[in-house]
């Protein structure tokens, strides 16, 4: 909110993703076609046993798609106590995902502020995402995966609606679509359930435990695998 009302640009695509600032270079946290890497100057952390100051460098975290050293050869060892963003006072505005656009395109904004962004951000997130505050979630459960580029061809002829986009070593699939194509999205299994209106968010309707959450993972991870033989693998930290 702050970054948006002083026009400091770089993370108004990430807007309404809950969390604390010390946990958002954990696992590089996205949203919307940005990841917080593109901003990410450095940051500070106490070494938990020896209590020594250090400063990671972006290039000292390895950064990856919601991967960061903290979450393997560094996990556990450092509290994360400061983190210096670079932003931008000349707009580079991000609007190339496509729901974003259709805000916009549907609001007739042409030349996106920030807070356009921003706003639309919200709107589109708050429509598909459920508030943790109502029905316990951990916002997207599972990675969206990546295949090789024949291996998306093949599932393409079996499957010509399947959502793809192009990386530097293949193609992403789209987590949700593979878990809705398998009949997940708003099935219930007990307490626990795949989201009615996305299905990569796995949500505690009562007081499910994190067995039952788990155990619905492997589930769907299983029915995905079977169906398209593609992994798909979690975003959140299972403890
Ligand atoms: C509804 C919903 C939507 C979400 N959408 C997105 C999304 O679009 N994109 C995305 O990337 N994530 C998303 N998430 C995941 C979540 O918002 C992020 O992972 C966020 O960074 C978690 O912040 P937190 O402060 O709650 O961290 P926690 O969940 O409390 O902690 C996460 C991990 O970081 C560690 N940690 C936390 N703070 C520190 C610190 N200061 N130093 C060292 N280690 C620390 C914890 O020990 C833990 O291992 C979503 C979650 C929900 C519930």
């Amino acid at each position: 909110l702050i970054c948006i009302e002083k026009n400091w640009a770089g993370v108004e695509n990430l807007s309404l993703i809950p969390g604390t600032v010390g946990a958002a270079p954990m696992q590089n946290i996205g949203a919307y076609g940005v990841e917080i890497k593109t901003v990410f100057e450095g940051l500070e952390a106490i070494h938990i046993k020896s209590l020594q100051k250090r400063t990671f460098s972006n290039a000292e975290c390895k950064f990856g798609y919601r991967e960061s050293i903290f979450k393997h050869e560094l996990k556990g060892e450092y509290i994360i106590t400061s983190v210096t963003f670079k932003l931008s006072k000349k707009p580079a505005i991000n609007a190339s995902y496509g729901a974003i656009s259709e805000v916009l395109k549907s609001k007739q904004i042409e030349n996106p502020t920030i807070r356009d962004i921003s706003n639309a951000v919200i709107q589109i997130r708050s429509s598909k995402l459920p508030d943790p505050a109502k029905i316990g979630n951990a916002g997207s459960f599972f990675k969206n995966p990546e295949v090789s580029s024949s291996k998306f061809e093949q599932l393409k002829t079996d499957y010509p609606t399947i959502v793809g986009y192009p990386t530097e070593n293949g193609v992403k699939l789209a987590a949700g679509w593979l878990i809705e194509q398998c009949g997940w999205k708003g099935k219930m299994v007990g307490n626990t359930g795949a989201h009615k209106d996305q299905a990569l968010v796995l949500v505690n309707y009562g007081n499910a435990s994190g067995n039952e959450i788990y155990a619905l993972a492997l589930e769907i991870k299983k029915s995905v695998s079977d169906t398209f033989g593609v992994e798909i693998n979690p975003e959140v930290n299972i403890v």
